[in-house]
């Protein structure tokens, strides 16, 4: 139904009429033989794009960083990660299951970094007791928040000292480059390997691309079959992100311009305290109907939220200015005054 509003997540998105054109008309081949020319090319844009050798297109942002993980990290290896990373909490443990690779979870500080001391002592001593560790993973952006500046390059220098991989879970890096003004490039030049989802704030409906250096992405690709990603004539989902890329980069600065209008509106409406805003994530308390019940009450209008203690929105492609007043003015009229 074209009147409902999602605010679920980025992830809702379908394509539009442009981005279907091009699917229609993309060239296709056999990309388990390396014989789509779409997904070549798609592959070498975001290497590009990245500033990395070579690129790997994967049905998902959850299986690009598990190939990336089973890449870096042989059997009983470990990866340090944060405790609230997606590659941690919310992939199923696949690096565990799959990947016979153990995490160690640190928490994340507020502004979405990992204490680079307290990674250096996690760092286990070359002895039989521990698991080798052999890779630091940050997020970026993480909870809708963009890493500070000059973050990645200190973690650059800690892996440096002690011969570890650094991989990025880049799956919202262009919220990132765009909210700071800086290139994508910049933002991945200290990490060895990157994934970007292609069907977040970027609209297209599959996919994620990991770039690296091509002896990693040679590696990853082998992966990559094992885990059943090795996709067909998968050029029309190619086409989409390529589309995507050249018409719904700069566009995501609209998002973020929104959510901060929903956070100032909202804030604005009995009891409800904003948390957070940041790129296109807004985060509420809702003291009066709490977020559960706000997402109860929305649906029966319409509008799909997921409540919770603190309550997750999420600006994209099919929220205009027009669905963000309406959000605003359906939670007036929820809340009592
Ligand atoms: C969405 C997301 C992923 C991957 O998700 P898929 O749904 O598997 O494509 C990975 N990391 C982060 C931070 C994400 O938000």
């Amino acid at each position: 139904m074209d009147t409902w509003l999602d605010l679920r997540s980025d992830t809702v998105t379908r394509p539009t009429a442009a981005m279907r054109q091009a699917m229609a008309h993309a060239q296709v081949g056999d990309d388990v033989f390396a014989d789509d020319p779409t997904i070549n090319a798609l592959q070498d844009k975001v290497a590009a794009l990245l500033g990395k050798e070579a690129g790997l297109f994967l049905p998902s942002g959850t299986q690009s960083n598990l190939v990336a993980l089973m890449t870096h990290c042989q059997r009983g290896d470990e990866y340090i990660v944060g405790q609230k990373a997606h590659t941690y909490l919310y992939e199923g443990g696949g690096a565990a299951v799959l990947g016979s690779i153990q995490p160690q979870p640190l928490s994340v500080q507020p502004d979405g970094t990992l204490d680079l001391d307290e990674v250096e002592r996690w760092i286990k001593p070359k002895d039989a007791h521990f698991a080798n560790t052999r890779l630091l993973c940050l997020e970026n952006t993480i909870g809708g928040r963009p890493l500070p500046p000059g973050y990645p390059a200190s973690a650059r220098e800690l892996v440096d000292r002690h011969d570890l991989g650094l991989h990025l879970d880049g799956a919202r890096l262009m919220n990132a480059a765009v909210a700071q003004g800086v290139s994508a490039e910049a933002l991945c030049a200290p990490f060895d390997t990157v994934s970007l989802c292609l069907s977040k704030g970027l609209g297209a409906p599959v996919g994620s691309v990991l770039v690296g250096s091509r002896d990693f992405i040679e590696r990853a690709h082998k992966w990559r079959k094992m885990l059943g990603g090795g996709m067909r004539q998968a050029g029309v989902l190619a086409a989409a992100a390529i589309h995507a890329l050249d018409h719904h980069v700069e566009r995501l600065a609209d998002d973020h311009r929104r959510a901060a209008w929903l956070a100032d509106a909202l804030g604005e409406l009995p009891g409800i305290e904003i948390v957070d805003q940041q790129t296109n994530h807004v985060f509420f308390r809702s003291a009066r109907v709490p977020g559960q019940e706000l997402q109860a009450r929305l649906l029966e209008r319409g509008v799909r939220i997921l409540g919770g203690d603190v309550t997750r929105l999420v600006t994209h492609l099919d929220v205009d200015d027009a669905a963000a007043e309406r959000f605003v003015a359906e939670m007036a009229e929820l809340l009592p005054a």
